[in-house]
């Protein structure tokens, strides 16, 4: 079975349907045909300060949401990338391998060094990248089932997997990116023109899948449309609507094709109405089910305990491997 990896971060507490659509369905998807590896990415949210004790409850509150999204821990590994330390270690290679101004090109740093003002940003912020790049290539994995904001991270890792396999000897597989056109990329809907995103979007337009239905049913009526009144896919010059179109399109399995004959001479509203309804069945088994894992945090961490047994099992093995190709003297 080929191998996928990705990971999550535990910031925010809820996932939003960016992360739900553009990648951990996916995730849930490939489990039945991949030997999948899936990490709530602690490392990686402390990039931005975190409070202790919030990190902690979002730890679980994420691995909560995973679980209740359909991530069975016999079909896949599920575990903290914390509790993996050869995360850590492989990224310092990886630093290590890594230009300047190659690390400096990652839009991503730009994007989110720039919010926070970017003498405030930490160098964690600025290698985050790379230490991707190591909890990728620690797996051998073959694909790398991401939003599309993650296709540039995936490049460096098939990057620096050739450097040091050309360099010290094949030891990588080389992970190609696994991003479905349709939903690789799910916009705010207050301003279509910006991915939805847990550190970025405005309130209203973020559709957090642990809000009280109430309120996602009032994010959704209240989104940004255009001054037309055609119902169609048009990411160019109604990037709102086709937004509508994506989600309302992924959540029920008709086309999009499909919803805009159905929805020929409606007005806008209905579309809203009816994609609010389609949210709210969604969301709120969802939110139940996570409830119900973080009421039982004694199986929860045993999940997570496997999980990582079954991780470090493999990393310890890829990070061996490096280490003596790297030329470390083995401890006696
Ligand atoms: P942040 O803004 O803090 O980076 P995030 O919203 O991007 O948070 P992550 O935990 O960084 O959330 O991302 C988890 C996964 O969700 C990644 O694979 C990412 O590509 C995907 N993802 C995030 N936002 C979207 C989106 N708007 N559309 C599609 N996929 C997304
Ligand atoms: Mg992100």
């Amino acid at each position: 079975r080929p191998r996928v990896l990705s990971g999550i971060q535990p910031t925010a507490g809820s996932f939003h349907l960016g992360n739900y659509l553009g990648a951990v369905r996916q995730w849930v998807a490939l489990q039945e045909s991949h030997d999948a590896f899936y990490m709530v990415v602690d490392l990686h949210a402390i990039t931005i300060p975190q409070d202790p004790a919030d990190l902690r409850a979002n730890t679980r509150l994420a691995a909560a949401q995973l679980l209740a999204a359909g991530l069975d821990p016999d079909r896949c590994t599920l575990f903290v990338q914390s509790h993996v330390p050869e995360h850590a270690q492989l990224a310092w290679i990886m630093n290590c391998l890594t230009g300047f101004g190659e690390a400096s090109r990652m839009t991503q740093f730009k994007d989110k060094s720039a919010k926070q003002g970017a003498d405030r940003a930490s160098v964690g912020l600025f290698t985050y990248p790379i230490l991707q790049v190591a909890d990728i290539l620690l797996y051998q994995a073959n694909e790398v089932p991401v939003g599309e904001d993650q296709r540039q991270h995936v490049e460096l890792t098939r990057d620096l997997a050739v450097r040091f396999n050309g360099r010290y000897g094949d030891t990588f597989t080389i992970p190609k990116p696994y991003i479905l056109k349709e939903t690789a990329k799910i916009y705010d809907l207050q301003d279509p023109s910006v991915k939805m995103s847990k550190s970025a979007s405005t309130p209203k337009g973020l559709i957090n899948l642990l809000d009280e239905p109430k309120t996602t049913a009032k994010k959704v009526k209240s989104a940004v449309t255009d001054t037309d009144t055609v119902i169609r896919y048009d990411v160019e010059n109604k990037p709102g609507v086709s937004n509508l179109l994506t989600i309302y399109s992924t959540l029920t399995g008709r086309s999009v094709e499909e919803l805009e004959a159905d929805y020929e001479g409606k007005m806008y509203g209905a579309l809203k109405t009816d994609l609010a309804d389609v949210m709210v069945d969604f969301v709120s088994p969802f939110r139940e089910r996570t409830q119900q894992y973080l009421d039982d945090p004694e199986t929860l961490d045993s999940v997570l305990a496997k999980g990582a047994e079954k991780a470090r099992a493999v990393a310890a093995e890829t990070l061996a491997q490096t280490y003596e190709r790297v030329g470390f003297l083995p401890a006696k």
